[in-house]
């Protein structure tokens, strides 16, 4: 199989008889022809079908912009440490949440079925889960950097996954880090550690994060460049 761009897509000529096109959930254009097809025939072939695909990744990004509302029902997929585990609610006489890994379920067991109160417990679980798990990522990473700090605080967060208040040392955390992966939660804490020598995003400052974290970019884009921290 070989690989070329066409029109800024990736096409990919294979032992085909026709040209197939395809979008998959993650929004991504898999473009299959045949090895010979001249390449004219391959623009003229996207031209046609460059509506299409615009309506068609609108239409993943709406259904995806609706999917972030959980509604805390048996089946949803909800996220722990870069895993997305299958929802179970079960009525009882008390309010916890249990991680069932080997079954890749999370079993919520609350008094109520209302959506608030599931709302709470689950939101509970992730911060208590996130309390124990960032300072142990902190103090790694503190050992690492040879840094020290005054504070650190574990919130939601709005519009960033971390901040740092340089001058006073202190470093804050987005409690919705615990639904990442170990090495984004990873890179944020270096990220942030990294300000306490380097307040801006300049070139020292990726240097250094780079130096201790080389696929650093990696997470970056992971975590969504449209999160500034
Ligand atoms: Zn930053």
């Amino acid at each position: 199989m070989r690989t070329e761009k066409v029109l800024g897509y990736d096409v990919h000529r294979k032992k085909v008889k026709n040209i197939n096109l395809r979008i998959n959930s993650q929004m991504e254009v898999y473009i299959s022809v045949p090895m010979n097809l001249h390449v004219s025939y391959i623009e003229n072939f996207i031209r046609s079908k460059e509506s299409w695909i615009k309506k068609v990744l609108n239409k993943i990004e709406t259904v995806k912009l609706k999917q972030t509302g959980y509604e805390y029902k048996t089946g949803e997929i909800h996220n722990f440490l870069g895993e997305g585990y299958v929802l179970k609610v079960k009525i009882s006489n008390n309010n916890k949440v249990i991680l069932k890994k080997e079954r890749e379920e999370l079993l919520l067991i609350t008094k109520f079925d209302n959506f608030e109160e599931k709302k709470k417990i689950m939101e509970k679980w992730y911060f208590e889960c996130a309390k124990k798990l960032f300072p142990v990522v902190m103090e790694k990473w503190l050992n690492i950097l040879n840094e020290r700090i005054e504070h650190l605080s574990i919130k939601p967060m709005k519009t960033r996954w971390g901040s740092c208040n340089y001058n006073k040392r202190y470093i804050n955390l987005n409690t919705e880090l615990i639904k990442r992966t170990l090495f984004e939660i990873e890179y944020v804490v270096l990220h942030e550690l990294a300000h306490l020598k380097y307040p801006n995003h300049g070139k020292g400052f990726y240097n250094y994060v780079e130096k201790y974290m080389p696929d650093y970019r990696k997470a970056e884009k992971m975590l969504n460049a449209k999160h500034y921290y």
